[in-house]
């Protein structure tokens, strides 16, 4: 066991960490109000390499690790978790699924620019009526000889409208079950690709959330990811490792409250002390410090199995459930220690609170993760 980090894993969260602070902070809460997408800071972010971060730097990427992966997500959720799920999505869900299973036309046409960040990518598998349960999928990829024709409605799409390339899981043959599932890349501005208005969220205001709408949209075949009725095997293995990311996601919203409320209790004073000097509060911020640092390694694990080829997705889900549900606790805890501060916006806890709600509901719900670690556990 050896828990060092790398010199460069250290420059990396380094760098994550003052972009963080220097091109996040400032203008994230007027973009949280007003469900700003930050689109300037992403197209930093795509200058940095963090829209590619484990993609090749053959296909144009950073060629980093997950550790470093996890190290990115954790300081820019830290303080901005709208822009964090952009680097999540267009990583673990698009550009490791185009450089897993994309032929080498795909690599070249659509991975490169999104590793660039030139372009972002947004994946698609949720539905009106068919959020995990992938075997109920409506939208179907009917197999047209030379072409798909594609038709149906995805909901709930992170980068619905800023993304250019979209991975779409649809039904080709209902009769094969999820082995008559494919995915497909679809690219914004083909004739009957619609999106639909974007949602009123709660929390991860700035990030994109938009309904996809397909009608009659015509995807050339070279559009196919992988084998005929690999699309559901395929949604599944990015979803695995996209649980690293949402984990980090969480870890970094809980280890971000965590930081605002331990300055916080410092400062403030009760009773003619700091609240930091009252046991109550000290209790409190060592059970938030020993539940993120357990997330943490968590999320390490999971990242440290993937980078070692080794098999990760009870590992992923394990650290997604954890971290998510320690986000919650942490954030509900920093707006109590702020007591009436934490209530308003200039303090933003109450804001991480919000944000971190969407970590126990995307890229399968809590109750998902704890199907795939029971499924695992009892095997
Ligand atoms: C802001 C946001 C962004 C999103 N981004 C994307 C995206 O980019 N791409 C995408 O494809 N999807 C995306 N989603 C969709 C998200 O992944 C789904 O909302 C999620 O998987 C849950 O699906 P559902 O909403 O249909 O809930 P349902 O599947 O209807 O679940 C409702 C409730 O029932 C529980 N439940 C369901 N089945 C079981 C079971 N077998 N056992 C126990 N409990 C169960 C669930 O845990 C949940 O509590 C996003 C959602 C949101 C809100």
């Amino acid at each position: 066991m050896y828990f060092e980090l790398t010199e460069e894993q250290k420059l990396v969260r380094q760098v994550a960490r003052d972009f963080a602070q220097t091109k996040l902070k400032p203008g994230v809460i007027e973009r949280d109000e007003n469900q700003l997408f930050p689109a300037e800071q992403v197209k930093m972010l795509g200058e940095l390499g963090f829209l590619g971060i484990m993609v090749s730097p053959e296909y144009g990427g950073s060629g980093m690790d997950a550790i470093s992966y996890v190290l990115i997500m954790e300081e820019l959720s830290k303080i901005d978790a709208s822009a964090s799920v952009v680097v999540s999505v267009n990583n673990s869900l698009v550009c490791y699924g185009l450089e897993k299973y994309g032929t080498f036309q795909q690599k070249e046409k659509f991975l490169v620019p999104l590793a660039q960040g030139e372009q972002i990518g947004a994946f698609c598998l949720s539905e009106p009526d068919a959020g995990y349960d992938a075997t109920a999928l409506r939208t179907t990829a009917i197999d047209m000889g030379d072409h798909y024709l594609l038709n149906g409605v995805k909901n709930w799409i992170t980068n619905g409208n800023s993304a250019s390339v979209y991975l779409v899981i649809a039904q080709t043959d209902a009769t094969r079950k999820h082995k008559g599932i494919n995915a497909l890349i679809v690219e914004k501005g083909m004739e009957g690709f619609t999106v639909g208005a974007k949602e009123n969220k709660m929390g991860i205001r700035g990030s994109d959330t938009h309904s996809l709408h397909f009608s009659d949209v015509k995807v050339p075949k070279e559009n196919r990811i992988g084998e005929d009725g690999s699309g559901f095997k395929f949604a599944m293995e990015v979803l695995e490792g996209g649980r690293i990311g949402i984990a980090a996601q969480a870890l970094g919203i809980a280890s971000g409250a965590y930081e605002v409320a331990l300055n916080y209790t410092k400062q403030r004073r009760a009773f003619g002390k700091a609240l930091a000097d009252l046991q109550a509060t000290q209790f409190k911020l060592a059970d938030m410090a020993t539940e993120i640092e357990a997330a943490r390694l968590l999320c390490f694990k999971a990242a440290w199995l993937k980078d070692n080829g080794l098999p990760f997705a009870q590992a992923s889900s394990m650290a997604k459930l954890y971290a998510s549900e320690v986000a919650m606790r942490t954030t509900v805890e920093a707006v109590q220690l702020h007591g009436g501060y934490g209530f308003v916006k200039e303090y933003h806890v109450e804001r991480l609170m919000r944000d971190a709600k969407i970590t126990q509901i995307y890229e399968g719900t809590s109750e998902i993760q704890r199907i795939v670690i029971s499924r695992e556990v009892l095997k």
